[in-house]
């Protein structure tokens, strides 16, 4: 799904396979209900009013609905304390009609995000994030994965096809990411690196990679000369750079240099519309397979 041309490289266009991916999740509900009398429902726990993470809320509740599953939003107040949030999260791993659960993060700072997390029914973990499991993608059982590096996943499988012998560097090791990301790429059979901050030399490392997956924070690090020709690029970073003169808000970009790197790899995702929109789509996707392992159904086809 290569719209366009940077470059050398292919664009690859995440929104565009988000779309058709969000669109296929859609196809695949009335089955669902057919066989269960009821659509598969995420529920979104909301604690404070931070405004970026109402934003997320509200597009992830739109998603769900434009998927045709149930959307259940839940909104604590800030002063909430921890047996508040974890009884919600009680309430809601009881409930038949809900199959995901999404904590939104970040917590309130007086609140243990760890701890909250880890009430959550591994069954209805469609964000990935309890140890169970984390815990399940290491050993390669079946679960829920984290939905960014599980979109990163299928862009490349979408580009490459087979990714078994390549080489993977995967540049940040946190637990949304990172860490996850190279456990993917592990179980589809890469040799893969994971470098972080600690990491010596590098580019020299980078330059190595048949793939290279960035997740960072850090604006345009990963330049031109640290990729190996051919390479594919996978750039997670969402970084906005200062508003030039007369703008109100500076431009998005990735942690790659696009415009040098393009010019070298086989193909790379933009920022935006690269990784981004593949978060959402993976979320419903996720809510898709857990209400079939839930109602004791096979995965549905091609998911
Ligand atoms: P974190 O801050 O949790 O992790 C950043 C990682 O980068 C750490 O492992 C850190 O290493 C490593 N790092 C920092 N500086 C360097 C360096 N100079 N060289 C090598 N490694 C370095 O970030 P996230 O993983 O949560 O997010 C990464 C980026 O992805 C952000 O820009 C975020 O906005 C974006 N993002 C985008 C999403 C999407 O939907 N597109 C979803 C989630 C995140 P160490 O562990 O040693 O400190």
């Amino acid at each position: 799904m290569d719209a366009q041309i940077a470059g050398n490289a292919h664009v690859i266009d995440g929104k565009a396979f988000a779309a058709a991916l969000r669109e296929r999740i859609a196809g695949a509900v009335p089955a669902f209900a057919a066989a269960t009398g009821r659509v598969p429902g995420l529920a979104v726990v909301l604690v404070g009013d931070d405004p970026a993470s109402a934003v997320y809320v509200g597009s992830k509740g739109k998603a769900t609905v434009a998927a045709g599953m149930a959307s259940f939003e839940y909104r604590l107040p800030a002063t909430a304390t921890q047996e508040e949030v974890e009884a919600l999260l009680a309430t809601l791993n009881a409930d038949e009609a809900v199959d995901g659960i999404l904590l939104q993060l970040p917590l309130p700072g007086h609140l243990d995000e760890q701890r909250a997390v880890a009430t959550i029914d591994p069954d209805k973990d469609v964000d990935g994030l309890t140890p169970v499991s984390a815990g399940r993608l290491a050993l390669g059982i079946p679960g829920l994965v984290p939905c960014t590096p599980y979109g990163c996943l299928l862009l490349l499988q979408d580009r490459l096809g087979d990714l078994s012998g390549k080489d993977a560097v995967v540049v940040g090791r946190s637990i949304l990411v990172g860490k996850p990301m190279a456990q993917l790429l592990l179980g589809a059979n890469c040799t893969v690196t994971l470098a972080h901050s600690r990491t010596r030399d590098l580019p020299d490392i980078v330059r190595r990679a048949d793939i290279v997956v960035a997740a960072v924070g850090r604006a345009e690090m990963v330049k031109a000369d640290w990729i190996k020709p051919g390479a594919i690029v996978i750039d997670v970073g969402i970084n906005r750079l200062a508003p030039e003169a007369g703008a109100a808000k500076g431009r998005l970009v990735g942690d790659v240099d696009y415009a040098g790197v393009a010019a070298v790899a086989d193909a790379i995702t933009p920022v935006p519309g690269g990784v981004g929109p593949m978060t959402i789509a993976c979320l419903l996707r996720n809510t898709l397979v857990a209400a079939h392992r839930r109602a004791g159904l096979a995965d549905p086809d091609g998911f």
